[in-house]
């Protein structure tokens, strides 16, 4: 069976620490499907379109990653393109906190869709699309937090 693996988030936008997560993830699966989810409570900086252009930027050159978008349950969306794992990253307690009951809830309405935690690695745990909105909201140059391909 092939192993595809969703990565889901809102990716707003895709830092060094979405793509150093994705990186060590390869080995693990045949694909990796990076997927926008769409809510809609929340604001967004960038929109749809851009986010996905720059996915599609990023992960030009990597055949194991395709670049989706979706509404609605990821469980959902999982299975609709026959994805058997969720992939996560954990930074620090409280990402555990909140994907230990997501990951639970997805596991029983998702029959069985197991979720795969790479916790990330010291050099990228305090990267986060928030605090690159918030430099770029004030101002300043969030690039180092950015893959290369993204030029604000
Ligand atoms: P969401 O809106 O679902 O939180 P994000 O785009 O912020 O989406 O994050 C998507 C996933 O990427 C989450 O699992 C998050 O923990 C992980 N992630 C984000 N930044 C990092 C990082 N610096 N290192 C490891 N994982 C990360």
């Amino acid at each position: 069976m092939k192993k595809i693996a969703v990565f889901p988030g809102s990716f707003d936008p895709i830092t060094t620490g979405h793509l150093e997560l994705v990186n060590r993830a390869l080995p693990l699966f045949d694909e990796i499907v990076v997927a926008i989810g769409q809510n809609s409570k929340k604001n967004y900086l960038f929109s749809l379109e851009q986010r996905l252009e720059w996915l599609e930027e990023v992960f030009e050159n990597e055949p194991k990653v395709k670049v989706a978008h979706f509404k609605g349950l990821t469980v959902k969306f999982c299975k609709e393109i026959k994805a058997n794992f969720m992939l996560r990253g954990l930074r620090n307690a409280s990402d555990f906190d909140y994907e230990k009951t997501i990951s639970q809830l997805n596991a029983t309405i998702g029959d069985g869709l197991e979720t795969v935690f790479l916790i990330s690695s010291p050099l990228y745990s305090h990267v986060s699309s928030t605090i690159v909105r918030e430099i770029i909201r004030a101002g300043g140059d969030a690039s180092q937090f950015l893959p290369i391909e993204i030029k604000l």
